[in-house]
């Protein structure tokens, strides 16, 4: 036995894994996250989408077609897709790693994320990782950036470069929460400032980040990427609000 493996299993018996939401011991080990009961709570987003924009559509089989939103509006981005609905428990658990700084809660939910088939999406062709970045006020606030703990995940398991150096965000916002998307848009305008252009021109490159609302702020990033010289931006999310 690998000695890490070792201090694992030790690690494992003395504080064994708990479920993400109800604190129930796992018996499906770490890799687990929630209990079954819990995970049964999960929506998991499969199925029709927008191709652009990911938003289900629940009424069609046959969903491929731009949303009316994509149609009128159509975004810096290639295509968004997450993993889960932004609801019960997975809400919860969310708020507790960004609001109540719970790291562990937030490894978790990175292996979440990075253990979710985003199926209709080719993640080979893409070069990097890039975390939507948090203003250095937010960042000495909350202490860590989740969308770099969420892309480190990714990442790993896609043995793909994660570079969070690519955007800064130099405009300090208040919480989006509250606004609607037109609102969200205005506030998050001209945010955020591409830092390293030569590592960003002519590449195809994956925003990651917590939650997908509106979209503003993801679309705020891409533009800024796609501006600078990025040759597509596609963009993954732990969670979307349907
Ligand atoms: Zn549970
Ligand atoms: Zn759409």
């Amino acid at each position: 036995m690998i000695l890490n493996d070792f201090f694992h299993g030790i690690s494992d018996v003395l504080f064994p894994p708990l479920c993400l939401a109800c604190a129930e011991v796992l018996a499906s080990g770490p890799q687990e996250v929630f209990c079954p009961e819990c995970r049964r709570q999960i929506t998991f987003i499969t199925g029709s989408c927008c191709p652009v924009c990911g938003i289900i559509f629940p009424d069609s089989p046959s969903g491929n077609h731009l949303c009316g939103t994509c149609l009128e509006n159509r975004p810096w981005f290639t295509s968004a897709r997450a993993a889960v609905a932004y609801d019960g428990v997975i809400l919860d658990a969310i708020h507790q790693f960004k609001y109540g700084r719970n790291i562990t809660t937030g490894a978790a939910l990175a292996r979440l994320l990075a253990g979710f088939d985003f199926a209709d999406i080719n993640l080979g062709i893409f070069d990097a990782i890039v975390p939507v970045p948090l203003h250095i006020k937010r960042l000495r606030e909350r202490g860590f950036n989740q969308s770099l703990i969420l892309a480190r995940a990714l990442g790993k398991k896609y043995s793909m470069d994660v570079d969070f150096s690519l955007l800064k965000r130099h405009k300090f916002t208040l919480t989006q929460t509250g606004l609607d998307k037109k609102e969200r848009e205005k506030n998050i305008s001209g945010a955020f400032v591409a830092v390293l252009p030569e590592r960003i021109q002519n590449r195809n490159l994956i925003l990651i980040d917590d939650v997908y609302t509106t979209g503003a702020t993801i679309n705020e990033c891409a533009k800024t990427l796609v501006k600078t010289g990025a040759n597509q931006v596609a963009v993954l999310t732990l969670a979307r609000v349907l």
